[in-house]
């Protein structure tokens, strides 16, 4: 397949061309949430970075397995493998069930991620369903002798890998470096290096969640899931690896080391990164008070927000940065993001209005190509916007009769938003409710007047309301008490 489509390699930190291992099929494994809390923004901008990915893949013609895992065990507090797991340490606070803390933020992060118009992944695997595929990764990476049990624990060994392979290729990080900055944390006499990672942890009596496995009952490490899985479905070599910075370490360098360890190669060709997002410059958590659940936006309910916002202004703030730029939230950029999607499904809206002449004053052709250029260019979508604003333009002088639009052009058009905007961006045109309810009551009092019309036996104004009503396709019937509408 012929294209240009260039994205940034985080292993090889430059822009590279891509061309897929089996074209046309295209494998792409994103990490997922660890379901243990509200759906945030932090858990947006990869789902929707990635799924302008998936949907430009798709659109030039790939067929992409997109595999994108639910962490449900394994997550300790502490990145290193230390502390309780989180989702279980929930579950003790609420009296619950893992399980059930499992279910309820996965349903939320879904619900969440369809309000976004996020497409749902081809795959969608969960950690605890694939313990069996994590136990045989480690079998592997024993035998292989990149690891070893200490204590019914089985730990990566980082020297034994480093004497072989470079730790650290990925996040740039210096093993040296590391092993200055690690702290001594409890349990780490069984390991030989404080850097060494855990593949698999003997579960204490009191922890719940535990399986069974040839060193103790415990559970895997958090790194394990995605080399599992990612092998189990696109194969022990693949073609992207998706997910926030924040994963770059350990996470990452981590899963790229057992895959080498286990299969004696790298798993993946391109490592793709999305950057943060911080809130009002500041990074987001909880402890700063400025942590941002998605439904909390949806509905207006924090105390950094004047007004709610529309899952679609959530999306169009963040395709107006590119991916891999830091991105900073704050009210006032949100109020912006909304102005500017009201003006592009305005001047969306009046395509069809507009009228045709014999030339077009401009080209919208040239638009598009633009467009497809920068999402060429790792997938620039705050460029291709600066053309869809362009064109915004040149609708608005059209509708106004200051520029002409030819009938071809005007079919340009319709192909640039139905394509880049709506298929690509994954935008979609919205109904806000604050505009219905507005309608409703301008509805009614003109049904009104004209009730009150009829009893004065002014009737050419009470069939006037209602014939332009129904003009403007809204129905209207008579009762003897009174009448009934609806919006046709
Ligand atoms: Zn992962």
């Amino acid at each position: 397949m012929n294209h240009p489509l260039n994205v940034y390699n985080t292993l090889s930190r430059k822009k590279e061309s891509f061309v897929p291992i089996h074209s046309p099929v295209v494998g792409m494994y994103v990490c997922g949430p660890t379901v243990y809390g509200e759906t945030h923004l932090g858990h947006a901008r990869p789902a929707i970075a990635f799924d302008v990915l998936f949907r430009y893949l798709s659109f030039l013609g790939y067929r992409v397995r997109y595999v994108r895992n639910i962490t449900d065990v394994g997550h300790l507090e502490f990145d290193a493998d230390e502390g309780e797991d989180k989702i279980a340490k929930k579950a003790r606070n609420e009296n619950l069930e893992p399980m059930e803390i499992v279910q309820r933020y996965t349903n939320i992060y879904h619900k969440s991620m369809q309000l976004l118009n996020v497409l749902e992944p081809s795959i969608e695997p969960y950690a605890s369903g694939h313990i069996m595929d994590q136990i045989e990764l480690i079998e592997e990476i024993i035998k292989n002798g990149y690891a070893y049990v200490s204590k019914g624990s089985v730990y990566f060994d980082i020297n034994k890998y480093a004497s072989k392979h470079p730790y650290g290729k990925l996040s740039g990080r210096v093993l040296e470096d590391l092993l200055t900055n690690t702290r001594q944390l409890d349990g780490q006499s069984e390991k030989l290096n404080p850097l060494d990672f855990a593949l698999w942890k003997k579960a204490s009596p009191e922890h719940i969640m535990r399986w069974k496995s040839p060193w103790s009952d415990g559970f895997p490490g958090w790194h394990m899931e995605c080399s599992a899985m990612g092998k189990k479905y696109l194969g022990e070599v693949f073609d992207i690896h998706g997910g926030g910075m924040d994963l770059l370490f350990p996470h990452h360098e981590c899963e790229l080391s057992q895959s080498v360890a286990a299969n004696g190669k790298e798993s993946v060709k391109y490592w793709m990164h999305n950057n943060m997002i911080t809130i009002n410059g500041q990074k987001m958590g909880k402890a700063l008070g400025n942590f941002i659940t998605l439904q909390e936006l949806f509905e207006g309910k924090h105390a950094l927000l004047s007004q709610s916002f529309h899952p679609m202004t959530i999306r169009f703030f963040m395709l107006q940065a590119h991916y891999r730029s830091q991105l900073d939230f704050s009210n006032e950029a949100l109020i912006a993001a909304e102005k500017g999607l009201t003006k592009l499904m305005d001047a969306y809206s009046k395509i069809e209005q507009l009228k045709i002449s014999e030339e077009s004053s401009f080209s919208f052709k040239e638009i598009y190509q633009g467009c497809l250029e920068a999402l060429n260019d790792d997938l620039n979508t705050p460029i291709a916007l600066s053309h869809i604003f362009e064109a915004v333009r040149q609708i608005n002088l059209i509708y106004d009769g200051t520029a002409t639009i030819s009938a071809n052009d005007r079919n340009e058009l319709r192909k640039l938003f139905d394509t880049i905007v709506f298929q690509i961006m994954g935008l979609k045109q919205v109904e806000s409710e604050h505009s219905n309810e507005l309608i409703s009551e301008m509805v009614e009092l003109l049904l009104q007047l004209r009730q009150e019309s009829k009893l004065k036996k002014d009737f050419a104004t009470s069939d006037k309301i209602r014939n332009e009503l129904m003009r403007l396709g809204f129905e209207i019937k008579d009762r003897k008490d009174g009448y009934d509408w609806k919006k046709l």
